[in-house]
């Protein structure tokens, strides 16, 4: 274990942005209960993670699906678990089985896959849609045109719930430049809302650095990784 990750200050850092969420919220008269916190632990230590656990932590979020598993272990049983990292088709089995909701899903053969596999081991696994609302060429996401076909697409396969959209705004030191993206993502939830009848119950936008820009464009879930955890080794 480094000395650095010692010193970082989890249940501090958890409260500070408890309550930035909670200005964030009410700035735009949104109650601050409505806004799910998921702690993003990708390479942080299992022992961590049960620190934010126990400061009042529900919902973890990982990005790879080995780390996942190893660290599902570990940690106090009571969490949500949530894949925001991509998802390999060939991973999709395991995914099933560590993983609450996968908030990646971004084509219908991935859905296919994921669907097959939930089903086989008995159970529903909940999904996000995730959209590429930047257009950046490096990332994964569905284009914000293609969104609806994947809703239908993945309403045909048994062993998924679509409960709505995931994006990640474009990397900016100023977060404003992410707010058309947010924008974009709520806007396309009432639409696909109002077309299919599918309720879009959660908005994943926002994360450490642009977290309160996306709380007022309407995020319910919101995707803090460094911001509690401090900053990520390498
Ligand atoms: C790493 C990651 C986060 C958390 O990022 P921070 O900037 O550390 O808050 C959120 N969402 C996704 C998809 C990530 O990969």
């Amino acid at each position: 274990m480094s000395k650095g990750a010692r010193t970082v200050d989890i249940a501090g850092n958890l409260a500070r942005v408890r309550e930035r969420i909670a200005r964030a919220a009410q700035r735009v008269a949104r109650p601050p209960q409505e806004i799910r916190l998921v702690a993003v632990s990708k390479l942080v230590e299992a022992e961590r993670v049960q620190e934010a656990v126990a400061a009042g932590v529900s919902d973890i979020g990982e990005n790879y699906v080995q780390e996942a598993a190893a660290k599902r272990a570990e940690v106090r049983e009571g969490a949500r678990w949530h894949l925001v990292g991509h998802l390999q088709q060939n991973k999709a089995g395991k995914a099933v089985t560590i993983f609450d909701m996968i908030q990646t899903v971004d084509s219908p053969r991935l859905a296919k896959a994921i669907g097959k596999r939930a089903e086989a081991a008995g159970r529903t696994m909940a999904v996000l849609l995730q959209v590429n609302t930047s257009g950046e060429e490096s990332k994964f996401g569905a284009a914000p045109e293609q969104v609806e076909g994947l809703l239908e697409a993945v309403q045909g396969v048994s062993g998924l719930r679509a409960e709505g959209l995931m994006t990640i705004g474009r990397w900016d030191p100023d977060p404003e430049r992410a707010r058309p993206e947010f924008r974009l993502l709520a806007e396309l939830a009432r639409r696909l809302e109002d077309r299919t009848g599918v309720e879009m119950r959660w908005l994943s936008m926002g994360m450490s650095h642009d977290f309160e820009v996306a709380i007022q464009e309407g995020a319910n879930l919101v995707r803090i990784g460094t911001g509690i955890f401090g900053p990520r080794p390498g």
